[in-house]
């Protein structure tokens, strides 16, 4: 803990965490110590982890990086922070993000920017851009992030670490902080895919306190990582095509599925004709859940209430005003937008008959073969104060992270390299739904 509250502490220019437990930390480091000395420590013991501060941690605060959450504090434990600590884990602090977890770039923070640690003048990626920092300068040893649209593999691209997304319902919400229900996931940011495997069989399982759990038992992912036979994977010949993917990432991916065939996996091309259909569709559902879900910041129930209020109807507008950040606000009217009545069928409808769509297809694809290949980014880093100011560009970013988040299937980020600027680049593996063990085993053979 002392190790990795000093590099905490030399690479606070990062602005990886809003907060650090250091005295806590420190404090559970010597309980853990006696149960290690008397036998009964659990599976996690000395595992040092950051939390994404959208993660309800008792006792603890929790901002989702927003005002509006300002000197709010936790009254009950995410289930995924209670399994944590029953395997004895170490919670060394919570990791800064996207205001509320919308984002692609750490930027909408309304504590600042994370710094890339690879090159501090270039973004992290987001929304989980604190964690995937933290993990990539070794300010701890793993952190938890979550994925709504790759919030946990683009930043993880970005910072040259392992990022897991699993199954929509493999681990339980209850206690996340809301964006989008039908997307948001937890995923387990590491540097080795064992410890990604670890963590998951740890997180994952069904919960009573979230219906939407999936039921299916945990497998021991960790204990079955081996080596994998030859499989068979799909790559998408659109994205080898599309001039807005970076030359670098085009190359790397062809080299990639030369070493895999040569390997003796059967790697071939598939057609995907609704690449062009997924952030419009992705946009478009989950801005429409998030204006219901940020609903219930008014400023009567959680944190931050307007100094200037005069009556209720003030306390909630001025509350909301002054609370939310401006890239809130703007998917809390595009998704109160495509909600009322007269757009509903044109938009939100519309844009739910797609998703199954490329459900469908994404289905199909993984009927046939194993994984999916893909890049996770279009680009490596982009530098911090680029493309902030143009939502459509930040969109159009999650380009190949959506269509799992969209058909609810598992995904990995894996770092793959670098480009001539040195920065690190990641490829993406989608597996059909509950496959994670197939997943892990092959990433292991993939780094
Ligand atoms: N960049 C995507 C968005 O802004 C993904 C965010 C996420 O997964 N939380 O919605």
């Amino acid at each position: 803990v002392q190790y990795y509250l000093d590099r905490i502490n030399q690479h606070k220019n990062l602005n990886a965490f809003n907060e650090v437990f250091d005295e806590e930390a420190l404090r559970n480091a010597s309980f853990i110590d006696q149960k290690l000395k008397e036998g009964k420590a659990g599976r996690l013991a000395g595992m040092i982890i950051g939390i994404k501060d959208n993660i309800c941690y008792k006792g603890h605060q929790v901002s989702a990086s927003s005002r509006i959450l300002e000197g709010f504090t936790s009254v009950y434990s995410a289930t995924v922070i209670e399994r944590l600590l029953a395997e004895d884990v170490i919670i060394i602090g919570r990791c800064n993000c996207d205001e509320f977890a919308m984002g692609g770039s750490n930027e909408t923070s309304y504590y600042g920017p994370v710094k890339n640690f690879k090159d501090i003048k270039r973004v992290s990626g987001g929304s989980s851009g604190g964690s995937a920092v933290a993990v990539q300068a070794d300010l701890c040893l793993a952190a938890l992030g979550t994925d709504t649209g790759g919030s946990v593999r683009q930043p993880c691209s970005f910072c040259g670490v392992i990022g897991l997304k699993p199954t929509y319902g493999r681990i339980s919400r209850h206690g996340i902080i809301a964006y989008a229900s039908s997307f948001d996931q937890v995923g387990p940011i590491t540097r080795s895919v064992e410890d990604s495997a670890l963590l998951l069989e740890v997180l994952a399982g069904s919960d009573d306190y979230d219906s939407t759990a999936a039921l299916n038992p945990v497998p021991s992912y960790s204990a079955s990582l081996k080596t994998t036979g030859k499989k068979s994977i799909a790559y998408i010949q659109e994205i080898l095509e599309s001039e807005g993917v970076d030359q670098e990432i085009k190359d790397l991916m062809r080299k990639k599925i030369e070493q895999l065939q040569a390997d003796g996996h059967v790697v071939e091309p598939v057609s995907f004709a609704y690449l062009d259909y997924v952030v419009p569709t992705y946009y478009v559902l989950t801005t429409a859940e998030a204006s219901s879900n940020l609903s219930r910041f008014d400023g009567v129930h959680y944190g931050y209430r307007s100094p200037n209020a005069t009556d209720t109807e003030t306390i909630y507008t001025k509350t909301r005003t002054e609370g939310f950040g401006e890239e809130v606000k703007r998917r809390i009217m595009l998704g109160t937008f495509v909600l009322s009545s007269g757009y509903y069928d044109a938009y939100y409808a519309k844009a739910q008959k797609v998703r199954r769509l490329i459900k469908n297809k994404t289905d199909e694809i993984l009927r046939k073969y194993d994984f999916i290949l893909t890049p996770t980014t279009p680009t490596a880093a982009f530098n911090i104060g680029e493309i902030v100011k143009d939502p459509i560009v930040m969109y159009l970013e999650d380009i190949f992270t959506v269509q799992a988040s969209l058909a609810g299937i598992p995904a990995i980020s894996l770092p793959a390299g670098n480009n001539a600027q040195g920065l690190p680049l990641g490829l993406q593996l989608l597996a059909p739904a509950f496959a994670e063990g197939d997943l892990l085993n092959f990433s292991a053979y993939f780094l």
